[in-house]
């Protein structure tokens, strides 16, 4: 039998007759985006603005010539063209109220596309001065993430980074202040922290080099991801796994070792996968080899996710409707928004609450597509 559900089919029913009524139903279908970073979802004209505000000299005053420097074109030619970007971007995330207006942005963004839950993930090292703590990093965008729910109505977590090319005393730092702050009934009612990530480059550095970190918070209860697989072969996958890691960043590289893959499918570890992001940063030739549509038909639990909604200039209803020139019908991206609530960093009782919401919201908008 296939792995996936046939009850998803009757959703098929609702066939949309014009692409512009499949975007409509893309947009206003209930979403998560579980792999999504704070930095890289800046929108440009925010990043123009924070340097006003702050007088840093930006290398274009107008946001028409800002954004060929901030947003990755298709031309971009590696992970580290993309990385590039970030130089520009993370000075003007160095202080509270800039953080706060970044995850209070976010929660906007996802409102208007029908996310109903978003994990944002930053690495607080990179915002840390001399001043400003990697604590006061994290408030700050919990604070904005709380007035992103009171308005928006979104609710939202936050995943920590560690960054593999960070010395042990830094990723210790982001640590000590992620098991800080970790609750484990960190829930729907307002944003808390929520897990934890590594992320960086996983060619230069081995994902085992961090284990005792995994460990640590696997200790703990912390629930952990991890980017993997994402660039380079099939190791930092296999570490990944082996560390008990509850998700995959990506994974792409997944597809070069089918009886990994059979045993992502048995262990049933998610992959957050972001289709744009993998193409922009070539983590795969083109966007027609992506390997998503036979990771699914295969049983991988797959996600879709924005990764970086401002540098790459996209929202997930983009990457949904991007899902479909692969092959998915809009039942089975109806299927994978509604499962991917059961990979969130939440309490059983929390997804589970997400997840009717999420049934009975789909149940609207498609009864109404097919009247
Ligand atoms: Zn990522």
């Amino acid at each position: 039998m296939s792995p996936h559900k046939p009850a998803a089919a009757k959703r098929d029913e609702a066939s949309p007759r014009t692409t512009a009524e499949m975007r409509r139903l893309l947009r206003e279908m209930p979403k998560v985006d579980i792999h999504c970073h704070l930095d890289g979802s800046l929108r440009p004209a925010t990043v123009l603005e924070l340097a006003k505000e702050r007088k840093v000299k930006l290398p274009a005053a107008t946001l028409k010539d800002l954004i060929p420097l901030i947003q990755v074109s298709q031309s971009c030619q590696s992970l580290k063209e993309f990385l590039d970007v970030f130089p520009i971007i993370l000075p003007l995330l160095r202080d509270a109220r800039a953080l706060e207006r970044a995850a209070y942005e976010l929660c906007e963004d996802c409102a208007a596309e029908n996310i109903r839950h978003v994990e944002a993930r930053f690495a607080p090292v990179l915002n840390a001065t001399a001043k400003f703590t990697v604590e006061a990093a994290l408030e700050a965008v919990l604070k904005g993430l709380e007035r992103g729910l009171k308005d928006h109505g979104v609710t939202s977590g936050v995943i920590v980074c560690l960054m593999r090319s960070h010395s042990p005393k830094d990723n210790r730092r982001a640590f000590d202040a992620m098991k800080k702050a970790y609750r484990e009934s960190n829930g729907l009612a307002e944003p808390g922290v929520v897990g934890m990530d590594l992320a960086g480059d996983e060619a230069r550095y081995p994902t085992m080099e961090y284990a005792d970190f995994f460990e640590e918070a696997r200790k703990f209860g912390i629930p952990a991801t991890c980017h993997a697989g994402e660039t380079v072969g099939t190791a930092n996958l296999r570490a990944a796994l082996s560390l008990e890691v509850r998700r995959i960043g990506h994974g792409t590289h997944l597809m070069e070792d089918p009886a990994l893959q059979q045993e992502v499918v048995r262990l049933g570890v998610p992959l957050e996968i972001g289709i744009t992001s993998n193409v922009r940063t070539k983590s795969v030739p083109d966007l027609a080899s992506h390997p998503v549509t036979s990771f699914y038909r295969s049983g991988v639990k797959v996600t879709l996710n924005t990764d970086y909604r401002g540098i790459i200039g996209i929202d997930l209803t983009h990457e949904f409707e991007t899902a479909m020139h692969l092959g998915f019908s809009l039942a089975d991206l109806a299927g994978i928004a509604l499962d991917s609530v059961d990979h969130l960093f939440l309490p059983a009782a929390d997804r589970e609450r997400l997840r009717r919401r999420f049934e009975a919201e789909s149940r609207a908008l498609f009864g109404k597509a097919n009247a």
